[in-house]
């Protein structure tokens, strides 16, 4: 593990580049992808690693291992504990701003009489676009929508 240290972000060229990389996109990028789009890469690969690590633990960006066992990350937007969601059809992410697990962990604490302080969760599914474009090939799914 990289021994970074949770003080201040100082905000060099080298992070706001990945984050605005990581703003334009719409998909979740890999690491050499960031980088490919960096408009200067005097650092390598491995310092472009060691950041999205660190954006990732302070909420700025979130990593998401894809079927594929790769690991991509996509900007976060809000500051509090959210949730992302991901195209199974085209690939997109969107950000909900919202957990709506409250429920669900207390009855999991109370089967696993664990003390829950922290989740982690990816949602899949089809977006808006991918939805209108092809009826959903799955029958008997017609009461949540
Ligand atoms: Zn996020
Ligand atoms: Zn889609
Ligand atoms: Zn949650």
């Amino acid at each position: 593990m990289p021994s970074l240290r949770a003080a201040g972000m100082r905000q060099t060229p080298q992070r706001e580049g990945i984050l605005r990389v990581l703003k334009n996109s719409d998909r979740p990028l890999t690491v050499e992808e960031i980088w490919e789009r960096m408009p200067e890469r005097r650092s390598g690969l491995p310092t472009v690693y060691r950041n999205l690590e660190r954006f990732v633990r302070e909420g700025w960006a979130e990593s998401i291992m894809g079927p594929d066992q790769v690991m991509r990350f996509v900007r976060c937007d809000s500051r509090h504990h959210h949730h992302h969601l991901q195209c199974d059809r085209c690939g997109r992410t969107a950000e909900v701003d919202a957990c709506g697990l409250d429920e669900s962990l207390a009855g999991l604490e109370k089967l696993s009489g664990f003390r829950i302080t922290r989740h982690q969760l990816m949602l899949f599914g089809l977006c808006p676009a991918c939805r209108s474009e092809a009826p959903v090939p799955k029958a008997g799914r017609e009461k949540d929508r």
